[in-house]
């Protein structure tokens, strides 16, 4: 959680500062308004540095059969989101185009890592029904499509990805509350209901909302075909390295390590039940990090949740013969330098992730209904909750301004009390 001395200094952090925030800050008008639309509470994404608070955004309706209507009770802020606030548009569509796999433009409702309760089904919904607790798996590719006839070309045959069951990797593949379809930060959403999945009553709804950002960990993990008490290396401890922690965790690791140079994310790490290494008190990282397993074998996987050229090596160099590394952070799309032979000498593989499939999320919703992922635990990923109406203002500023000391911060449109 946070702590008072930080959260009053964003309390009463002086505008002057933080000139993009002040003009984000203001309430959209009623951009909207039409006869048709009930307006609901909602953060639309404009553009960079463009995102608005308002309580006229078009609360979406349930039209196709395979539809349904969630209710948001909690939504994550992604490191995604940030990026699009500060750098985008990325995910979201450009200059007035239109996602291509809805047809949508902007403005539209950001947020993906959402949790909430079925409102409404359409007539051919069986997996859900209404009142259930549910989370979204928030991809959108060439199956859903078919629910935006009108608004977008439809396709006579799928991708080469999704033909291979690889929906992930989609060519048009892009996400709830990033352009397919206005996402969490608001108060309703409809998707596809073989996106949604029920939340097992062991599950709190706050602690729901990090099943998304495990699955997407859980799914870097899965591509490594980790065997249980095999030996994990973690490269970073940001959101992602944490949720990497509890995935290996959930897949029974045996020695889990966290490199990671800053030490309040070292503790977060260390409390998930990682060993923790800071590679700033290392001469030799590579071969001291592989001591750390008997007889210096190095680890049967890694996951690179940093995305710098250093950590990149090491993923490879520290692995055991024939180990894996995941590339699960996203880098500048732009080449560096490594050394082939350090794969081809061990005969060690690289390779990379992207997203999840909706197999990873009932994975992460069965592994924390078993216990093997504690609720406790995937709990203290969550250092704060804030308010929707405050969420750019505070937790915005917050995440930017404070990166190191918070890990996920939650906007709630529950009636519960946040902290910040
Ligand atoms: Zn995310
Ligand atoms: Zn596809």
């Amino acid at each position: 959680m946070l702590t008072a001395a930080i959260r009053s200094t964003f309390l009463q952090a002086q505008p002057q500062l933080f000139p993009t925030l002040a003009i984000c800050g203001k309430i959209a008008s009623r951009q909207f308004s039409t006869t048709a639309l009930r307006p609901m509470r909602g953060l639309l994404y404009y553009g960079r540095k463009d995102v608005r608070y308002s309580e006229d955004a078009p609360e979406p309706m349930v039209k196709n059969d395979s539809d349904v209507k969630i209710k948001i009770a909690y939504c994550g802020i992604c490191g995604t989101d940030l990026h699009e606030y500060l750098d985008g548009p990325i995910f979201f569509p450009k200059n007035g185009a239109k996602d291509k796999i809805s047809g949508m433009k902007l403005p539209l409702v950001e947020g993906h890592e959402l949790s909430g309760t079925v409102v409404e089904v359409g007539n051919g919904v069986k997996n859900v029904k209404v009142g259930d607790r549910v989370v979204v798996e928030a991809s959108g590719h060439c199956s859903d499509k078919a629910r935006y006839k009108g608004s977008v070309k439809q396709v006579k045959e799928y991708c080469n990805s999704c033909k291979k069951g690889m929906p992930n990797i989609c060519r048009d593949m892009n996400f709830l509350g990033l352009g397919v379809a206005p996402g969490g930060f608001g108060e309703y959403i409809v998707y596809g209901a073989d996106h949604v999945l029920k939340v097992p009553s062991s599950i709190p709804i706050d602690v729901a909302a990090l099943v998304e950002p495990i699955s997407v960990a859980w799914h870097a993990v899965e591509n490594s075909n980790f065997k249980p008490g095999q030996t994990a290396l973690v490269l970073g401890g940001g959101p992602i390295g944490l949720a990497a922690i509890l995935a290996l965790k959930g897949h029974k690791a045996g020695k889990i390590v966290c490199s990671e140079p800053a030490k309040l994310r070292r503790d977060f790490a260390e409390k998930l039940g990682a060993e923790v290494f800071n590679p700033m008190e290392h001469k030799n990282i590579n071969a001291d990090l592989k001591a750390l397993v008997p007889e210096n074998e190095g680890f049967h996987a890694s996951f690179d949740c940093s995305g710098v050229p250093a950590t990149f090596a090491t993923s490879i160099e520290a692995l055991s013969s024939g180990g894996t590394a995941v590339n699960v952070a996203i880098w500048a799309d732009k080449p560096i330098q490594y050394r082939p032979m350090a794969l081809s000498f061990e005969e060690k593989h690289a390779t990379g992730s992207m997203g999840y499939l909706v197999k990873d999320f009932e994975d992460v919703l069965d592994a924390m209904d078993k216990g093997l992922i504690p609720i406790e635990s995937a709990r203290m990923l969550i250092t704060g909750k804030v308010p929707l109406a405050n969420t750019i203002d505070v937790a915005y500023k917050n995440l930017i301004e404070h990166k190191e000391s918070n890990v996920k911060i939650l906007v709630s449109l529950t009636d519960e009390p946040t902290d910040i």
